[in-house]
Parts: C-alpha cells; structure tokens; sequence
C-alpha cells in the first residue's frame, strides 16, 4: 500500500525499506527545518489527490450532508485508511509523522473527509492494531485497510463525554458471549462503519477500571442505530448513537483483559489528537489559502486588500499561528515514532492547532467581508468545521488539565 502513496518521481517502493539511512537521526535534523524526501512526496501526493478529487466536491457534499463514498474508496485504495497498519496485514506501513502530513492534506481539501479518515486510521485501527491478539488483527484490521469496510469508536454516552470512566453501558458474561446494554453517543463513521470498538462496564463499582473494550460487527442483532445528528460542521460524516439492546458477541470479541478499557481508550486517544490536530491544521491554511487569495484580488480604497497593512498584520499573525501549531504537531507524531513519552505534547499539538484553526478561519472569514459569510466562497465552512477541532477527542479544557498535570509532575519530582 505504502507504493502507491510514494510513486511520485521515483517509482513504486516499499514502506520500511524506502526509508533513508539514519531515518531516526533525519527526524532531529528536520523537525524544525524540512521534512524528508518521502514524507515531501507523501505531502505531494496527497495535496494533488485533495485538490483533485477533495476539494471540488467538498462544498456540495457538506450542503446535502453525503458521506463522500467514492473518494474514500479511492484513499482505502492509495493506503490513507491504514496507513502506520504493517504491510503484512494490509496497510501502508508508514509512521505517525507520515500518517499526520496525510491527515493535514486531506483535511485542507474536506475537513470531513478528514474526521472519516482519521476515525477509521486511529480511533478503530489504533487500539486493535496495539491491544488485539494476532487473530484479532486479521479478523477486525486487514478487511478494513483498503476502504471496503470503515470503522467507528463507541465511548462517549448521553450521560458523560469527558468523564468516559462513568460509562453507563454494562457488558455481562454470558455463557459463549457478552452482551451488551446501554446506548452510545455522537458516534462518528457510525452509519457507514462494518464494525466498532466499544467500551462497556463490566463492573459499574469498579468505575474506570472496571471497563473493557468489545469489537462490535454491524449491523448485530440488538444493536441499532440513531438517527444522523445534524451538525454545524463536518456534516458529510455521520454522527450517530449506537442503541445496545441484549446485544450478544462472542466471548473472544474482548480487546485486551477484562477491566482494561479505560487504559485502551485512553491511550487511543492520545493517538488520535495528534491526527485531530493535523486536521485542524489542513483546515486553517485552506482558510489562510483563501483568504490570501481573495485579498490578492479584492480592490478597496483603490488598491487590492494585501496592500493594506491591517490586512497583512491579520495574515502574519494566522501564519504564526499555524506554523507553530504545525511544528508541535510534527513533534508530537515524532515523539511517538522514536517510541518517546507524547500524551503532554499530544495534548499541546491538540489545544494549539484547534484554537489556531478557530481563530484562523475567523479572520479569513474577516478578510473575506460579506463573501466570507455565504456558501459561494468556502470560507464560511471552514469557520464551520474548525470548531468540533476544539471538543471532539477531549475538549480544549481536558486538553489543558493534561497539560497542567503532566507540568505540576514534572515540577514536583
Ligand atoms: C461531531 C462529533 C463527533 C464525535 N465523534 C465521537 C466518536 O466517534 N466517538 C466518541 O466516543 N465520541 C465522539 N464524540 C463525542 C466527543 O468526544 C464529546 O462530545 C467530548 O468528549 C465532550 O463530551 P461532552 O459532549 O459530553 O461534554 P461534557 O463532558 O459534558 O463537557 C461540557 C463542558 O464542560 C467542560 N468540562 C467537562 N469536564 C471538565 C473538567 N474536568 N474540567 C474543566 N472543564 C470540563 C468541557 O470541556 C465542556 O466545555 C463526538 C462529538 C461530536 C460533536
């Protein structure tokens, strides 16, 4: 998979072999300065398939709030559903900090078509590719690597989002199965997906350690489907609850031991913000790509926007802001492929892309004036899909009790 994501100029390669000589050095020398030749070709690649198949379509489909079918289709094909999967079990076996760029590409073309890949790549691929048993991985990874078949992520509720660990959904063992009881919330991916990582208590007096994590098939008897929330932004993706009525899966459908659930969600989360940033990122330079191009063109006072220099000192500071978000997000996938502690530099590369995406798509919006506030110009749907950026995956306050924990930590021993 990973040749056909790294064709550009040099033919078709293999993942791991392709990387240079001294890879682990190459990260130090470019955190701050370029990215290697593979991860550049990756980035080209992607940006040519977003502006190509993404970006013309990104409109119409967040206005009929349709699931962007063939496109994901073709990124399962070009590897991007699977992408730090290992080769031998069907994905691309590229690292985060190739996983991250991808990410950012694909969410400047459609910031839905982002959230779809980023669910399938590190919400559900994530924790079955780190916790599950080789028969596992075959079973619930390799069918959902080439876009056939998509998954979802179950754990927040009605009733609790940031405080996962008071899951309300019980698991009990009985006989062969568990069955399950209870209703999941906001459920991205849920109305496409063939399968979901759920999380369940087993045991409500044990709180979060009496949780454990299930690999659910859809659709199961017992289990249905809410209806599609209607979002302010990344509406071509659907959001929905998963009902749990005496909904009976096999014993073996466990993912790691009983009691283990809240470490699996947890840990998987840390993951994923890395890749939530990236699309915050993708989303604010396709506001600042906008908004520079419109003001190269838009004539006030007798001279085009640019000119003025509230408009520039505007344009410098969103460039600031994204470049530095940029960089901690690049740290933080880095981090974690040189198998370095991440969470805190997860949780910064989180908090600052989203609110630099917030901030950024509102001055775009700004430089824009009345265009900036209808749907003919896509500035507004940027605006739109930046926000979920700041509460989906631990809103921007859990992101800043991260932070402060793992500070005070650090200070006090
Ligand atoms: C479009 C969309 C897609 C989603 N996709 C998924 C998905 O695929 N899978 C999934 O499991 N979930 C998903 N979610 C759920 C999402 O992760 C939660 O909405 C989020 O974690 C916040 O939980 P909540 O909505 O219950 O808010 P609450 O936890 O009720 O929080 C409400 C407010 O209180 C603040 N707050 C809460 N606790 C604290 C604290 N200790 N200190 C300071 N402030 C606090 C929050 O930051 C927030 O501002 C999705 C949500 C949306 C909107």
């Amino acid at each position: 998979m990973a040749a056909a994501l790294l064709t550009r100029g040099c033919g078709p390669v293999r993942g791991a072999a392709f990387w240079p000589r001294g890879w682990q050095r190459l990260h130090t020398i470019y955190q701050s300065v370029d990215l290697p030749e593979t991860h550049q070709m990756l980035r080209q690649t992607c940006r040519d398939f977003a502006e190509k198949e993404l970006m013309p379509i990104a409109g119409q489909v967040d206005k009929e709030h349709r699931f962007p079918a063939a496109q994901v289709k073709k990124m399962g094909e070009l590897g991007l559903l699977a992408m730090d999967v290992p080769e031998e079990l069907g994905g691309a076996g590229l690292d985060y900090l190739a996983y991250t760029i991808a990410m950012e590409e694909i969410s400047r073309g459609c910031a839905s078509t982002g959230v779809i890949m980023s669910v399938n790549n590190s919400l559900y691929l994530g924790p079955i590719l780190k916790f599950g048993s080789r028969e596992q991985k075959r079973q619930w990874i390799t069918p959902f690597t080439s876009g056939d078949k998509l998954g979802c992520f179950a754990l927040s509720e009605p009733g609790n989002g940031s405080d996962a660990g008071a899951a309300s959904t019980t698991a009990r063992a009985e006989g062969d199965s568990w069955v399950l009881n209870g209703t999941k919330a906001w459920i991205t991916n849920s109305w496409e997906a063939s399968a979901a990582v759920v999380f369940a208590s087993l045991d409500r007096s044990l709180q979060n350690k009496g949780i454990g994590a299930f690999l659910v098939p859809v659709p199961t008897l017992g289990l249905t489907l809410g209806k599609k929330e209607d979002k302010l932004g990344i509406r071509a993706s659907s959001t929905a609850n998963l009902i749990f009525e005496d909904c009976r899966i096999p014993r073996e459908n466990l993912l790691g031991e009983p009691g283990m659930g809240f470490k699996i969600a947890m840990q998987t989360l840390d993951m994923g913000r890395i890749g939530i940033a990236a699309q915050a990122l993708g989303i604010a330079q396709a506001a600042l790509d906008c908004a520079v191009n419109y003001a190269e063109n838009r004539r006030a006072f007798g001279e085009p926007l640019t000119k003025l220099q509230a408009i520039q000192f505007k344009l410098a500071d969103m460039a600031l802001a994204l470049e530095s978000a940029r960089l901690l997000t690049w740290r933080a996938a880095m981090l974690k492929d040189n198998r370095k502690p991440y969470i805190k530099e997860a949780a910064m590369a989180k908090l600052a892309a989203s609110e630099a995406a917030t901030a950024i798509t509102h001055q775009a919006m700004q430089i824009l004036g009345g265009m900036g506030y209808v749907t003919e110009m896509p500035a507004e749907r940027h605006y739109r899909d930046a926000r979920i950026t700041e509460i989906y995956e631990g809103t921007s306050e859990i992101q800043r009790l991260v932070i402060a924990g793992h500070l005070l930590k650090s200070y006090r021993s």
